[in-house]
């Protein structure tokens, strides 16, 4: 019996030619990581500055590129399919997600304020979910001016969760609006732009939506719709 081979979309060869490259990079730049650290600790490379130097940059852009890998190996991956689901508690997870902000040093001054549901269920996968909300305020913190207030709250309507999070940031270019989903649209000079098209991915992997507005006076609003369970424990 042959079973019929569906053939590739446009979309899936690139994700897997992607994914292809980002795995076969990824190893010789963990040697060269590697590598560089081992001779960080050299006496002779510790006593020579130049070296040193650059020694350090090798190891600093190696380390940036690997970083760049991994978010393209995410956004190439459509695995999202395939994540384990369970059932999530959306308030708990804020708060957890929050938490591992406030317990950086760098963060101290950001403001974190909340307005939150009890008993709000969704199915999802606990680390996308997490990784949905760093992604998200880590922009509202790069967006910020001065005094960083980021405020998420949840509403309930019918059958579905609203998560909204809203910072006093910068805001957006009317016109640039419509590109913050293309992959590796950045305003940013060390930014990869692909943080948003992956929360885009992650969401609407769990049948939700995902977008985001300027809001008035100032600053930026994501709205993300997610279903939840029906029968929530
Ligand atoms: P990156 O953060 O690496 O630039 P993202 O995909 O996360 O990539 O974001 C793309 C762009 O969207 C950013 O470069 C920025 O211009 C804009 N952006 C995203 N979130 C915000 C925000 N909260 N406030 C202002 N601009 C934002
Ligand atoms: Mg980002």
């Amino acid at each position: 019996l042959v079973k019929e081979k569906k053939e590739e979309s446009h979309d899936e060869i690139i994700g897997r030619l992607a994914a292809f490259f980002a795995h076969e990079i990824r190893n010789p730049l963990t040697s060269i990581i590697g590598f560089s650290q081992f001779l960080e600790q050299d006496q002779t490379v510790k006593t020579n500055p130049k070296i040193s130097q650059y020694l350090s940059i090798i190891k600093d852009e190696a380390l940036r590129m690997e970083s760049l890998i991994q978010e393209l190996l995410v956004l190439a991956t459509t695995d999202f399919q395939k994540d384990h689901l369970s059932i999530i508690n959306v308030k708990y997870m804020v708060e957890k997600t929050i938490a591992v902000f406030k317990m950086q040093p760098e963060y101290e001054n950001v403001q974190f304020s909340t307005d939150l549901l009890d008993e709000i269920y969704i199915t999802g996968n606990e680390s996308r979910m997490k990784q949905l909300l760093v992604n998200l305020m880590n922009n509202a913190i790069e967006a910020s001016e001065g005094e960083c207030v980021i405020h998420t709250r949840l509403k309930k309507e019918d059958k579905d969760v609203w998560i909204f999070i809203t910072d006093n940031g910068k805001g957006i270019p009317e016109d640039l609006i419509d590109h913050l989903f293309s992959p590796f649209f950045t305003t940013k000079e060390d930014g990869t732009g692909v943080g948003l098209p992956i929360c885009k991915a992650i969401v609407e992997t769990l049948n939700g939506e995902l977008s985001i507005q300027n809001q008035q006076p100032k600053g930026t609003q994501v709205r993300i719709r997610l279903p939840l369970i029906k029968n929530a424990p």
